[in-house]
């Protein structure tokens, strides 16, 4: 029978695992929420002796039973392969006290080529499965990284193509580079004059555009979006967890069946969410700690069961954590009130309506796994600088972050559990960052330069996606006013 899913705010909304991810979003911006998490169906002496491919198909299958085993098979070898720069592809690394979890290894060296490596595959079987004969386009804006995930993700993916809009001046300068070099026939990326929210806007009124919608169709055309609320990225995310454990068992870390924690930086609350999963599913993990940066509204929510979005934005030296609307926690809220619709529904008004909500104490024993921790500029760049001096090695500021919120949760409990920190980007993503914690005499050199030094200092090669983008052609150079964004797509897509 196949597995059912259904919205966190309506019970009578249900689709089938490629149906909600063609849909990505359930009405009324729900979200969709499989009706029982599925138990994995292999045990441990089983999964110590799987690779990374293997563990993903016993996890995936539990999830997307409306695919075939040779479906599924077919887009996991497509994902996984040597796109990743090890045949690891996620290796576990012992760094101070804990176990890193380098999810960094992928095309675009963050942790999000996890997810999207593989969605397109999905997206694209669950076309064909749901008998869609358009071309689906991917249309994105992003505030940098998603933008270039899902570039990599969708270049030259059959029956795709892909659309992404950044702010022209609101990207950093390497992110910008990652972008415009993207090769890929069905690529397509377009600069907007205007910030990240204008972006934002212009591609939510085209996807309920229904004119558009209507040309579209005609032309053989349908939209989809990447967004990292789809079932088809939150999936993936949890093979990672599964493997890290197995891992930690045939390297006699833990006994079977012993615990970990697990420490994860937390900007949309995915990456934890799928650690929670994994849980469900049967791995034993005891805490899940959700690090924070200074933007600490789920340190705050941990804390009070209040969770408060009115505050000041900050911008921090960890970018991709810089949110106050954690969207996936919306899972989360939907599972601790007991599957309950219409009490998540009503949170998530008054978290637009109000901007806050807070959760009943029932709610809140629920919660009784998880703790958050919070990190300060000035203490991620000293967490830096200290892993840096005492052992070599150099982490990015997200995993910072992570790591000195670990540190902090040791002191105050003394938990000595053997603990796996997801390590979401390369040190070479945010090289000015992490150079500058290191020694901020770095700060006068260019951003190739300090590239150069990491790789010194770290005795590490630079990755292929830096390397690259040095030298590669700029292949996009459209820049359009923020009212014709609309205009631009139809100029791609000539209708
Ligand atoms: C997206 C991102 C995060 C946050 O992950 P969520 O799943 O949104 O909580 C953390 N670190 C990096 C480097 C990211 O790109």
């Amino acid at each position: 029978m196949d597995l059912i899913y259904r919205s966190t705010r309506n019970d009578n909304e249900t689709a089938t695992a490629s149906q909600a991810i063609l849909k990505g979003l359930a009405n009324n911006s729900g979200l969709f929420v499989p009706t029982e998490i599925p138990k994995l169906d292999v045990g441990i002496d089983e999964l110590v002796r799987m690779n990374y491919q293997e563990t993903a198909y016993a996890v995936m299958k539990q999830f997307f039973t409306d695919f075939t085993e040779e479906e599924l098979k077919y887009c996991i070898e497509h994902a996984y392969d040597d796109k990743f720069d090890t045949p690891d592809i996620v290796p576990i690394i012992k760094a101070g006290e804990a176990y890193h979890m380098q999810l960094f290894h992928g095309s675009t060296i963050a942790f999000k080529d996890m997810a999207l490596s593989i969605l397109p595959y999905l997206l694209v079987t669950a076309a064909k499965k749901n008998n869609v004969k358009n071309e689906i386009v991917i249309l994105t804006a992003t505030s940098g990284d998603t933008g270039k995930a899902a570039l990599a993700g969708f270049a030259d993916v059959p029956g795709t193509k892909i659309i992404v809009f950044y702010p022209k001046d609101g990207v950093s300068p390497i992110q910008e580079k990652q972008m415009v070099t993207q090769k890929g026939d069905n690529t397509y990326v377009v600069g907007i004059k205007g910030n990240f929210d204008d972006a934002q806007t212009g591609v939510k009124k085209m996807f309920s555009d229904v004119e558009l919608a209507k040309e579209m169709d005609a032309a053989g055309y349908q939209f989809s979006s990447a967004n990292s609320i789809n079932i088809g990225r939150l999936v993936p995310q949890i093979v990672y967890y599964v493997y890290s454990y197995a891992k930690l068992v045939s390297n006699n870390v833990v006994s079977k069946g012993t615990a970990m924690n697990v420490v994860v930086p937390t900007g949309n609350f995915g990456n934890i969410l799928a650690a929670y999963y994994a849980k469900q599913m049967g791995i034993p993990i005891k805490t899940f700690i959700c690090a924070s940066n200074e933007n600490k509204v789920l340190f705050d929510f941990f804390q009070t069961g209040t969770y408060d979005k009115n505050r000041e934005f900050i911008l921090t030296s960890s970018p991709s954590m810089d949110i106050l609307i954690s969207s996936n926690l919306e899972r989360l809220i939907y599972k601790i009130a007991g599957d309950d619709a219409e009490k998540c529904a009503e949170l998530m008004k008054a978290l637009s309506e109000d901007g806050k909500y807070t959760i009943t104490d029932e709610m809140k024993k629920n919660l009784n796994d998880f703790v958050g921790v919070y990190t300060t500029e000035e203490d991620t760049a000293k967490a830096i600088k200290r892993m840096y001096n005492d052992i070599g090695y150099v982490m990015d500021t997200h995993t910072a972050v992570a790591a000195q919120g670990y540190y902090q949760y040791i002191e105050k409990t003394d938990d000595r559990t053997p603990t796996v920190i997801a390590s979401t980007a390369s040190p070479y993503k945010f090289t000015r960052s992490v150079m500058n914690a290191i020694d901020p005499a770095y700060d006068s050199k260019t951003d190739f330069e300090l590239v150069d030094e990491l790789s010194k200092i770290s005795r590490t090669p630079v990755p292929k996606a830096i390397e690259e983008i040095r030298t590669a052609p700029v292949l996009h150079d459209t820049v359009c006013e923020k009212d014709q964004m609309l205009a631009e797509v139809k100029k791609i897509l000539g209708i």
